[in-house]
């Protein structure tokens, strides 16, 4: 079955399939980690869908929550109705969220992807702002919907402003760190107060507080502060996109603790939904200018999703698992970094909790006697990923060129299992850089 499934889904599919295209596995069972595939080999699986899986696959009590519901006789259409289930994980889920942002904050489902919340996000700001223009970052991911991708990263639309990520500014001129990210924000001022830029007042500014997609590029904690200084100074609503970031995987349950800064709008989506599509955006209630009916969808009302999310959100919770992350991260940054030390097509090693990134590089191909860095090597990246997949380990690439292996396992992770992770993805650079 194996052969003849990736033979009739490449011949049907569109040639714009992803992850279909890179890791060709046909996953039939799994549990935690691991992922079985049809042809009876197992994966340990760092993509976690695509950082979705907080608690892994099929964790114990997310698939309990679903069964309550289901056995339970009560509609699984419900629209945006209120329901039983809809309160235990909006409570569940204002639990969680840093007090001062909670206390005075209105949520509205959106849904059912990621993207979708984003569209909401822009939406309220543009309407509570009369505002239309939006700042947004290189590097930046938001999703594949009209406005979100027009702020991604690449995308080139009027009505948004692109903005450099303090990465921006990492070796070229032989900057970075603490100073690249205040060269950043030097930047984002000029753009905002020189008349001459051309940008008019925007309705709001969005990021990531560590860039998943664009590569995992962790937002210095003193950038996240000035773009808030910066924002709350001009009135402008700032959007925190935790839409990967969030329920733990940075090491802080959602990623805007670790800089203190509170948001106008957090955009919620992956983990909060347990597995399932699930997606919020939450936000200051001074911005709920909106209208009755001013934001509709017909699948904002996933029960299913609801329920896994409030026993993930509560698990996480309950069993400290933002500690973990941070703790068993901090132990695989330091691994892969020793790692880096043998290996000098590893150009970068960085990350925050279990949101790590290994960028490869050609340090053959590194311009001479300009202090440049080697330039990504996607080739090289390519063959890692292959490398990994036949040593049974699922890794995502992303970033510049895709040259940036992603490790996004699940917060239940035990640390054999990262050491597994490590070595396994050691065995397949060492095979690939040959
Ligand atoms: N924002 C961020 C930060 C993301 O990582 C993603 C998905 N990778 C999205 C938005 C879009 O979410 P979805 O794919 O569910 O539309």
């Amino acid at each position: 079955p194996h052969e003849g499934i990736l033979r009739r889904q490449s011949l049907r599919e569109s040639a714009a399939r992803t992850y279909a295209r890179s890791l060709p596995i046909v996953p039939v069972r799994a549990r935690g980690l691991t992922i079985e595939g049809a042809d009876g080999r197992r994966y340990l699986d760092c993509l976690s869908g695509a950082g979705t899986l907080a608690l892994g696959h099929n964790h114990p009590v997310v698939l309990e929550a679903i069964k309550k519901v289901l056995d339970s006789g009560a509609p699984l259409h419900v629209l945006d109705l209120a329901t039983p289930v809809k309160d235990a994980f909006t409570t569940e889920l204002f639990a969680t969220l840093p007090r001062e942002f909670a206390d005075n904050a209105r949520i509205q489902f959106c849904g059912p992807a990621g993207t979708d919340a984003v569209e909401a996000a822009f939406t309220l700001v543009r309407a509570a702002t009369g505002r239309s223009g939006l700042l947004a970052f290189t590097g930046a991911y938001h999703g594949m919907t009209a406005g979100a991708l027009a702020a991604s990263g690449g995308a080139e639309d009027v009505r948004v402003t692109r903005l450099p990520f303090p990465q921006d500014y990492r070796c070229p001129f032989g900057t970075g760190g603490e100073h690249g990210a205040e060269l950043a924000a030097r930047w984002t001022e000029s753009v905002l107060d020189d008349p001459k830029s051309g940008t008019p007042a925007p309705a709001g500014m969005i990021l990531e507080p560590v860039q998943g997609e664009g590569g995992v590029n962790p937002a210095p904690d003193a950038w996240m502060r000035r773009m808030r200084e910066i924002t709350a100074a001009r009135s402008i609503p700032l959007i925190a996109d935790e839409v990967q970031t969030g329920v733990g995987r940075t090491g802080a349950f959602w990623a805007v603790e670790h800089s203190g800064v509170v948001p106008d709008v957090m955009v919620l989506s992956k983990a909060i939904g347990g597995s399932l599509p699930l997606a919020v955006i939450v936000y200051r209630s001074e911005l709920d200018t909106w209208q009755p009916g001013a934001h509709a969808g017909t699948f904002r009302g996933n029960q299913l999703a609801m329920a896994a999310g409030a026993a993930t959100l509560a698990y996480v919770r309950e069993n400290g698992l933002a500690d973990r992350a941070a703790g068993l991260g901090a132990r695989m940054l330091a691994s892969l970094r020793a790692l880096a030390s043998h290996h000098p097509c590893i150009g970068d090693v960085r990350g925050r909790g279990l949101m790590i990134g290994v960028e490869l590089v050609d340090p053959e191909a590194a311009p001479v006697g300009t202090g440049g860095e080697a330039p990504p090597d996607p080739v090289l990246a390519t063959a890692v990923q292959q490398e990994c997949l036949r040593r049974g380990l699922i890794v995502e690439l992303g970033g510049r060129h895709s040259t940036v292996v992603r490790l996004l396992p699940p917060l239940t992770l035990t640390d054999e299992q990262a050491t597994a992770v490590v070595d396994r993805l050691a065995d397949a650079l060492a095979a690939a850089a040959r």
